[in-house]
């Protein structure tokens, strides 16, 4: 028996005319995710794309799984292709639907026929199909209105198409159609989940971490790798930068305010990835802050903050509680990694009383003061790079 994977494309259809350079970037992207499973013919027609596998040894299980990733997809469902005649698939249906239709007391089955060329009728093919169902598992029901299990046979330019169960796509829009930005990532629970919402969003991903060894390790660094590794399931690969922050951290340590040391770092980390940012051809920033969660994000330390750049900045997790954001994380794969207990950058040096309404004034005055832009130049020009994959 051979089956094919439909996907139903989602809200792309409502880009009107921007419909097939949505689609074009959608195939691309699902191409790249399942090349290494083996050799596909993927191609569209009618609003919905074919993966049919060619390979010989493919299994669609992971196939699918690797599509359930891919924004732009709203739904999908595996298929039993026959021949375009109703001889071939009253031969295969009942033998192709075993399992779904021998765990169920009640069906019914849909048709719909887009090759009007085909003889019988949507209604007729319905019930034909229905019919055969029934002498072959007498022990269904046939209930229209309330089924367990819907059959929808498609008869479609190509062939036609059995398939009874729909599975859930991660929806959103492809990656790629929305322009590229530059996620701070560290290696907590937030900015993982801050990275898949704007990637969901269309928007292609390049990453900034910064890193202050001998103060924060190595496994912290593989850390922060593993989690983005995650993420590129969704958003596909990206490009890490990892700036070198020692230097920054120990000047603000030593020549800042105690009660200012955070929301300056904030502000340093804002300035550098800014200019990485646009190296790398982005247009915003990202970030995991969450109204409230610490010191450093109330509105005056963030208002604060955002006045180091003039870059957009995203903040997905703005409004959401920690139990929301962790609710996302457990559901993309990320949560395990992120409460692995290794430092960040962020949790050495830390104030014992940092500054919860800091005055712009006076963090400008220290910064000048401790001339911490003269720093920026060399940490940007060492930042060190590490492509990601899923
Ligand atoms: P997260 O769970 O993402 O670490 P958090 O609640 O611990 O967030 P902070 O540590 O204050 O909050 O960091 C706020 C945001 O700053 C993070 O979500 C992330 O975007 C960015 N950030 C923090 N540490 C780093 C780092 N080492 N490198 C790059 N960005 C960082
Ligand atoms: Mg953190």
């Amino acid at each position: 028996m051979k089956e094919i994977i439909l996907i139903k494309v989602g809200e792309i259809a409502l880009k009107g005319l921007n419909r097939r350079n949505f689609e074009d970037v959608l195939i691309k992207n699902i191409k790249h995710r399942i090349h290494d499973l083996g050799k596909f013919n993927i191609s569209v027609a009618q609003s919905t794309i074919y993966i049919e596998p060619v390979s010989e040894d493919i299994d669609l299980d992971d196939v699918c799984e690797r599509v359930s990733q891919v924004f732009g997809i709203v739904a999908f469902s595996r298929a039993l292709v026959c021949e375009k005649s109703m001889d071939d698939i009253l031969a295969q249906a009942g033998d192709y639907l075993y399992d779904d239709l021998m765990g169920a007391k009640t069906f019914k089955v849909e048709s719909k026929r887009s090759d009007k060329k085909f003889p019988l009728k949507s209604p007729e093919i319905s019930a034909t199909v229905g019919g055969k169902l029934l002498e072959q598992y007498p022990h269904l029901k046939v209930d229209v209105k309330n089924p367990e299990i819907t059959v929808t046979v498609e008869v479609r330019d190509f062939g036609a198409y059995v398939r009874c169960k729909t599975l859930r796509g991660q929806g959103g829009i492809p990656v790629g159609t929305g322009g590229n930005a530059a996620i701070l990532i560290s290696g907590g629970i937030d900015s993982p989940v801050a990275a898949y919402m704007m990637a969901k969003r269309g928007i292609r991903l390049t990453a900034i971490h910064f890193a202050s060894p001998p103060y924060t390790s190595e496994r912290a660094h593989l850390k922060v790798e593993k989690l983005l590794k995650i993420v590129s399931r969704y958003s596909g690969s990206m490009n890490m930068y990892t700036v070198p922050f020692t230097k920054i951290q120990e000047a603000i340590k030593d020549k800042c305010p105690e009660e200012l040391f955070t929301i300056i770092m904030r502000r340093l980390m804002m300035q550098i990835s800014e200019i990485v940012a646009k190296n790398n051809d982005c247009t915003a920033l990202i970030t995991g802050e969450s109204l409230g969660q610490v010191a450093s994000q109330t509105i005056h330390a963030m208002a604060c903050t955002d006045t180091a750049t003039d870059m957009l900045v995203f903040r997905p997790l703005i409004g959401m509680d920690k139990e929301e954001i962790i609710k996302i994380s457990r559901k993309i794969g990320t949560f395990e990694t992120s409460i692995e207990p290794y430092e960040d950058c962020c949790t050495v040096f830390t104030p014992k009383h940092p500054r919860t309404r800091p005055v712009l004034k006076f963090v400008v005055q220290a910064e000048e003061e401790a001339k911490l832009s003269e720093m920026i130049e060399e940490a940007v020009n060492n930042v060190k790079l590490t492509v990601i994959n899923p």
